[in-house]
């Protein structure tokens, strides 16, 4: 199944520095996350246990998925992706085997953080709705985070969901996922911070007064609508640079340069 093929750690690449807004976000993560990663033995001479999760919730294309892959990269831990989905398998016992497979490649990887979106899939509430196999998928998942059996020394989790509700509540028990960050929408200075922040990849932009008041006037846009209108202007950018050059017959060097103009358009679009 694809979860096996995808469950191999990796670092990631993406920092702090490559989010924008979620300042108190980022906060709280080093104190639950990376300090306890970076310093086990300090946190277990207090006689605290170092083995902190969290879970992320909130609407999606809110920067979840980066927050969790800064957290790794901040604490040099190796990070390994599944997506909920991808553990449950129709076979008898597989989706079990899925989820202590994950837990053994995590133990030969340690420290690591696994990262487990659309966690809801995985362990929905154990009620009459669900089925016998899914409950006993929560209650491996369960043993696995208790270190019951095998030890979850250096074993870190970051869950993300968009429907904590529907998820069963014995996972938020103390010891499990302990901590809940919502990740919403982003304000109106928070979209300014964001934009700010996507268009640091361009040389040629200067991100200016005029480009701070259209992310305001971005009202209810996501960080990944954000994402989209900053790919959207630089489309336009390229568009009218490639027809000027066809225009005028000789090929200029240069590069495309994205104007307060591109953005009105891609916002409108
Ligand atoms: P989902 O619930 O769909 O998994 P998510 O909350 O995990 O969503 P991300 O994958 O982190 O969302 O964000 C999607 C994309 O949107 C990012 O790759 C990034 O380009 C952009 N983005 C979202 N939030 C931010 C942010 N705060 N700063 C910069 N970029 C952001």
């Amino acid at each position: 199944p694809s979860a096996l093929r995808e469950g191999f750690a990796t670092t990631p690449s993406t920092t702090f520095a490559d989010i924008g807004a979620l300042q108190f976000h980022i906060d709280t993560l080093k104190n639950t996350l990376i300090r306890p990663i970076i310093y086990p033995s300090l946190f277990a001479s207090l006689g605290l246990r170092s083995t902190a999760s969290v879970l992320l919730w909130g609407p999606p294309g809110n920067g979840k998925t980066l927050l969790a892959k800064a957290v790794a990269n901040a604490s040099h831990a190796n990070f390994i992706s599944v997506k909920g989905p991808e553990l449950l398998n129709k076979y008898v016992g597989e989706s079990e085997r899925a989820v202590r497979t994950l837990f053994s490649r995590a133990r030969s990887s340690v420290p690591v953080i696994i990262f487990f979106d659309e966690l809801d899939a995985l362990v929905p509430r154990r009620d009459g709705m669900n089925s016998e196999a899914s409950n006993r998928v929560v209650n491996t998942l369960l043993t696995e985070l208790d270190g019951v059996g095998a030890s979850r020394e250096g074993i870190y989790i970051i869950a993300a969901t968009n429907r904590p509700d529907v998820i069963d509540p014995a996972m938020l028990r103390p010891g499990r996922l302990e901590t809940l960050l919502y990740v919403g929408l982003p304000g109106e200075e928070d979209r300014v911070d964001i934009l700010r922040t996507l268009c640091k990849r361009f040389e040629t932009l200067e991100f200016s007064e005029q480009l701070a008041e259209l992310a305001r006037s971005c009202t209810r846009f996501s960080g990944a609508d954000l994402e989209s209108l900053v790919r959207q202007a630089s489309y336009a950018a390229i568009d009218r640079f490639c027809r000027e050059n066809e225009a005028a017959n000789v090929p200029s060097k240069g590069g495309a340069l994205v104007t307060l103009e591109d953005f009105r358009v891609a916002k409108e679009k």
